[in-house]
């Protein structure tokens, strides 16, 4: 069982990871986040509000909660929402609650968002946030999988173009950046990721209190 899980009587909990996935639109994070999500069963995923036009293959509450723009102005200013951003023309947020409240049992949570809401989250909670960003091999291969994908007009794909020129700039702004070339290798690298993190020292509260007693039965032993 990770440490942390909240059924694990004895380990003190970690606070949960916040693991951030961000890409210029067509670069695959939405694939590689179905893929994390269906193998990882101890993270869940932050569903964001929009006020995006439903995609035919989307589910309300499960991809997204597809909301009119006075209800995020509503959210917005209730304090309802962790970050929000205008991405394409449309308005996406991450509701507070659910996020806090699976940070505070030690779950982890996956946010598929924009480098905006990315720097907000950086400002209040950097020490919890493990980002990571997505690169297509080549502008090429980002172009004709918007297009395979075909969810979205001829207008949308362009206004998507332009804007990851801003978004492929800010590659720097991230701790992990994978090419995602082949999907089974960069998710392969994607979950190492997230291994390596949760493996990291002050993420394991129960390393005190473990140490501890391996040293008094060393000293047990030795004496
Ligand atoms: P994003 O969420 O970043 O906008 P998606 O995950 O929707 O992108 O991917 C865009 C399209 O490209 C989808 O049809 C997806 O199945 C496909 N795709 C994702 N990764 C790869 C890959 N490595 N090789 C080929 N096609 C891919
Ligand atoms: P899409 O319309 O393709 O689902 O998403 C467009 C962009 O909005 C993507 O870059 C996606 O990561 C981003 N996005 C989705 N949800 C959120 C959110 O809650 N906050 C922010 N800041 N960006 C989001």
């Amino acid at each position: 069982m990770a440490p942390g899980h909240p059924s694990s009587t004895q380990a003190p909990l970690r606070r949960g990871i916040m693991f951030v996935i961000s890409s210029p639109s067509g670069a695959g994070k939405s694939a590689l986040s179905r893929l994390l999500l269906q193998d990882d069963p101890e993270i869940r995923l932050s569903v964001s509000v929009t006020t995006r036009p439903r995609r035919p293959s989307e589910v309300h509450g499960v991809h997204y909660h597809f909301i009119d723009v006075p209800t995020f102005h509503q959210m917005r200013e209730r304090g309802d929402l962790l970050e929000w951003a205008e991405v394409h023309g449309n308005f996406y947020a991450t509701p507070r609650q659910l996020v806090e409240q699976a940070l505070g049992e030690g779950r982890d949570v996956l946010f598929d968002i924009d480098v905006q809401g990315t720097l907000q989250l950086y400002e209040c909670m950097r020490e919890d946030v493990v980002s990571v960003f997505i690169l297509p091999p080549s502008i090429a291969e980002l172009q004709s999988r918007l297009k395979r994908r075909a969810e979205d007009s001829d207008d949308v794909i362009l206004r998507r173009l332009r804007t990851a020129e801003t978004e492929i700039a800010r590659w720097q702004d991230y701790d992990f950046v994978l090419v995602n070339d082949d999907l089974e290798r960069c998710f392969h690298d994607l979950k190492q990721v997230l291994v390596a993190e949760r493996l990291k020292r002050h993420r394991q509260p129960h390393l005190p209190a473990l140490t501890e007693a391996l040293l008094k039965d060393l000293r047990t032993v030795l004496s």
